[in-house]
């Protein structure tokens, strides 16, 4: 039951890379190590992460682990709120 219920918590949440904006020097480092997921946006002067629907966590941790001012960290995103109660047949995989 406990593996079912791990499996809707996959399926209700998302990783994704944040950058802090304030502690960014803009050495584009990020940028050099995964070109898909961040990019310099030249209107807000600021690196962006891409909207993607899944992140190669390999290479967004080498960022993490390469960024000189230590600003990228992953967040998770909730698909739908985790508070509400799953009914039992969810719980089984049956839902
Ligand atoms: S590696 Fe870090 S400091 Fe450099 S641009 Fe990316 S987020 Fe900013």
């Amino acid at each position: 039951m406990l593996e079912n219920r791990e499996k809707i918590m996959e399926k209700t949440t998302k990783r994704f890379p944040v950058i802090d904006s304030a502690d960014c020097n803009l050495c584009q480092g990020c940028v050099d190590v995964e070109p898909d997921v961040f990019y310099y946006d030249e209107n807000s002067g600021r690196i962006v992460v891409q909207e993607l629907a899944e992140y190669p966590v390999a290479q967004v941790d080498e960022a993490i682990k390469n960024c000189p001012r230590d600003c990228i960290s992953w967040d998770i995103l909730e698909k739908m709120p985790l508070s509400r109660n799953f009914t039992e047949e969810e719980i089984l995989g049956i839902g």
